[in-house]
């Protein structure tokens, strides 16, 4: 399970996706709320969003799911079921088709990634073995970050 993976990456990288002229076309509410959750620089709670968007005249949270989902769709955000939080991927998490593992702290809600191919061919291998069906991928490790394990010891 280790030797193929590569070093963790940061899930975000924004400045250069937006820059990107691949970038899919997105509502008012959905540029808002992109650039809102994106300078958490972490997972973030759609009601944390919301108490953060107030001042820029967005007070209802529908609105909020509304454009969380829009921009699930157009693949620039993820939910991590976990921890019930949302975060921006970077260009690297959407143009590949690769398969990844979201390392999420339970600390600080940072989230990070790796490339998971093997992984995930291990475990379909598996789960064709038992004729088990896979739906639905959430592989989302809870932890701590390095900055936060590094303050508790
Ligand atoms: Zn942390």
């Amino acid at each position: 399970m280790s030797a193929s993976m590569a070093e963790p990456i940061t899930a975000y990288t924004p400045n250069i996706f937006l820059n990107n002229a691949s970038m899919p076309k997105l509502t008012g509410n959905e540029t808002i709320i992109y650039y809102a959750l994106d300078s958490f620089n972490r997972a973030t709670k759609a009601y944390e969003l919301l108490d953060h968007l107030r001042p820029a005249g967005i007070n209802a949270i529908p609105t909020v799911y509304r454009a969380l989902n829009g921009l699930m769709k157009k693949g620039l955000v993820r939910y991590i079921t976990t921890t019930q939080t949302y975060i921006t991927l970077s260009e690297v998490c959407i143009e590949d088709d690769e398969e990844r593992i979201f390392f999420v702290c339970s600390n600080c809600s940072h989230v990070s990634t790796v490339e998971a191919d093997d992984v995930v061919d291990e475990l379909q291998a598996n789960a064709k073995a038992t004729g088990f069906t896979i739906r639905a991928k959430n592989m989302e490790i809870i932890g701590l970050c390095p900055v936060c394990k590094a303050k508790k010891t």
